[in-house]
């Protein structure tokens, strides 16, 4: 045996990790070795007078003890710490049962040899074998005390004295065995703990390798699909036959489909990595849902169902909550529910009631589609799960949107649930509990994060009348060919004047030289990227004294907090990649003012 496998054999090495097993095994083999040492040692006591009186017993007495040896090999050789537990145990409790039958009955030593043996159960199994070990001792010594006259008397003088000097025993003997065990084991969980700990950083840098990977891959897709979706667009737009529309419609169709999943991968592994942070901002409740129908008024149109929306007259104007993830809920029941509706309708039913400056929000979103089985109502909110399986499957979509929406939803202290009478359609409900807001929360910017939102979904392009006679300076900072292409085919405005930089410091340069209306910039650019730039543009205002151009930022990251790190660079405004046309028609006018003066005009 070489050194370390003596080592091995005496302190068994945790295995797998499994640091409650490596304790138990080294608690079981000391202890045992310990019990064969003291039970052989006090078989042997007084062995002349005993072995002459009885010659089988005293050999039993003493040489029987050494069986626990067999522990530790026992342990080396399976190690099955349960097994080789239950063999300690179940030899002990037969040895000592035995030997009190034979000599002494309930006042015999081994009878108080029995007292630790519940604190051995617990420390080698757990809890509930100890307490079964505690009733039996307790049963056994019923017995054996219901049976005192029957067995055999002690072979010595059970004075009130041994019998208090074996209780003293016992006890001893239960104290010891609690103290070794409780040191092994405290040992074993503190290395434990460190070694979770560590486990715990690498899985917390594991984790932020893999959410780094995850933004860069969104942002390496998002930057080609803005090619694809931009060009996809623009090609509509132009003349086609028949059959080179149905090609166009479909890139964009599928395009945008791509990056419906990239976003919810992302979203869900956020969430999953509990990065998902929450905004508590106030919004104008009402309103919000009025862009939520608005949102869906064309689709039910198109689709020829009917959209019917119950708004409670109660509700407060203001309450405050992230709205964005609230939006992202209701879009995702609410389009579903389209997805899986031929005809019928579909009815949006909105509720509240306050209590003590919260009200508990009720969005029922009910369907008249295909349904749900009541067996699968479950599982739909379950990642990559759908009633359909993937082979089968009509509807499109990746099985994601409920996972994430009732998670952001547990995130906010609400919930999500689903009924479903199977063919009749069904109804999703989500409810969350969020604070009424009052005047003094309320703040301009906020409205400006809403109607950014209007102009998103709305048709926000200019409607041609020209208001302006001199044309709108705009500074492109873009460092990608295709981009930069589609930029100019989605701004192809005449009131419009472009003017293109392939990174920060270009761009700088062409700002200081000429002025513009309005800068759009991306954010990641060789040389200088855009929040650096953007940063040296207010610099170089504030120095010359010049008026601020607003800086929309135009980027394929999609993590949170980019638009904080937009605003903290002095940008105004995000664009998020792709961008559609209508997207950056609106932002333009919003930011120029043209679109607004074109459209209060019409
Ligand atoms: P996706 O719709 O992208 O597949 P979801 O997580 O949003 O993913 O939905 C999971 C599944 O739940 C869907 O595939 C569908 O089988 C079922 N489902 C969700 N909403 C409805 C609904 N309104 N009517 C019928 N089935 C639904």
């Amino acid at each position: 045996m070489s050194p370390s496998a003596v080592t091995q054999f005496f302190w068994p090495p945790v295995i797998d990790g499994d640091y409650l097993d490596a304790a138990r095994k080294r608690c079981l083999l000391v202890i045992s070795i310990a019990a064969a040492i003291i039970g052989s040692l006090s078989g042997w006591r007084n062995f002349d007078a005993s072995f002459a009186a009885y010659p089988v017993q005293t050999l039993i007495a003493g040489l029987g003890p050494l069986v626990f040896l067999a522990c530790p090999v026992l342990i080396a050789r399976t190690r099955n710490v349960r097994g080789v537990a239950w063999f300690f145990l179940g030899f002990s409790y037969v040895g000592f049962v035995a030997v009190a039958v034979i000599a002494g009955g309930m006042f015999s030593r081994s009878t108080f040899f029995l007292l630790p043996w519940a604190v051995m159960a617990t420390l080698f199994l757990g809890w509930k074998e100890g307490v079964g070990a505690a009733i039996l001792v307790f049963c056994t010594y019923l017995v054996l005390y219901s049976l005192r006259g029957a067995i055999a008397p002690s072979v010595y003088e059970m004075s009130i004295d041994v019998l208090s000097h074996w209780l003293v025993v016992g006890l001893s003997m239960t104290l010891a065995m609690l103290i070794t065990g409780a040191a092994i084991f405290q040992r074993e969980m503190e290395l434990a703990a460190v070694k979770l700990c560590e486990a715990r950083t690498e899985a917390v840098s594991a984790n932020r390798a893999k959410s780094d990977f995850l933004a860069m891959m969104s942002h390496e897709i998002r930057t080609p699909m803005n090619g694809v979706l931009g060009m996809a667009e623009m090609l509509e737009d132009t003349e086609l036959t028949d059959q080179q529309r149905l090609y166009a419609e479909t890139i964009t169709s599928s395009g945008a489909s791509l990056m419906t999943i990239i976003n919810d991968i992302l979203d869900l592994s956020k969430v999953e990595a509990g990065g998902i942070s929450l905004t508590n901002k106030p919004f104008a409740l009402r309103s919000f849902l009025e862009q939520i129908s608005m949102l869906f008024k064309l689709r039910a149109n198109q689709q020829q169902l009917d959209l019917i929306i119950e708004i409670d007259e109660n509700l407060p104007d203001h309450i405050s909550g992230d709205v964005g993830r609230i939006r992202q809920i209701l879009i995702n029941l609410i389009g579903n529910a389209f997805k899986f509706t031929e005809q019928g309708h579909i009815k949006i039913k909105v509720s509240g009631a306050a209590i003590a400056g919260d009200i508990d929000l009720s969005f029922v979103v009910e369907d008249t589609g295909i349904g749900i089985p009541e067996d699968k109502l479950d599982d739909i909110f379950k990642k990559f799960e759908q009633v359909e399986g993937s082979t089968t499957r009509r509807f499109d979509g990746a099985g994601l949107g409920l996972a994430i929406s009732r998670q952001l939803a547990h995130a906010m202290g609400g919930d999500i649930t689903a009924q479903s009478v199977c063919r009749d359609g069904c109804i999703f409900t989500f409810k969350v509990t969020l604070p009424v807001a009052t005047a003094i929360d309320l703040s301009p910017v906020r409205e400006r994060e809403t109607s950014i939102v209007i102009t998103q979904h709305e048709d926000g392009s200019p409607s041609g009348t020209e208001l302006k006679t001199s044309r709108i300076r705009v500074l492109i900072a873009e460092d990608n060919d295709v981009n930069r292409l589609v930029m100019k085919s989605m701004i192809d405005d005449a009131r419009y004047e472009l003017c293109f930089a392939v990174n920060g410091v270009k761009a700088l340069a062409a700002y200081k030289a000429a002025a513009f209306d309005i800068v759009l910039m991306d954010v990641s650019m060789p040389e200088m990227d855009g929040h650096e730039t953007a940063r040296a543009i207010r610099n170089f205002e504030r120095e010359t004294a010049a008026l601020r151009t607003p800086i929309v930022c135009v980027t394929a990251h999609a993590f949170e907090g980019q638009r904080e790190k937009t605003l903290a660079a002095g940008m105004d405004d995000y664009l998020a990649k792709p961008i559609r046309k209508e997207q950056l028609a609106a932002m333009l006018s919003k930011w120029t003012g043209a679109g607004r003066k074109a459209r209060d005009v019409a």
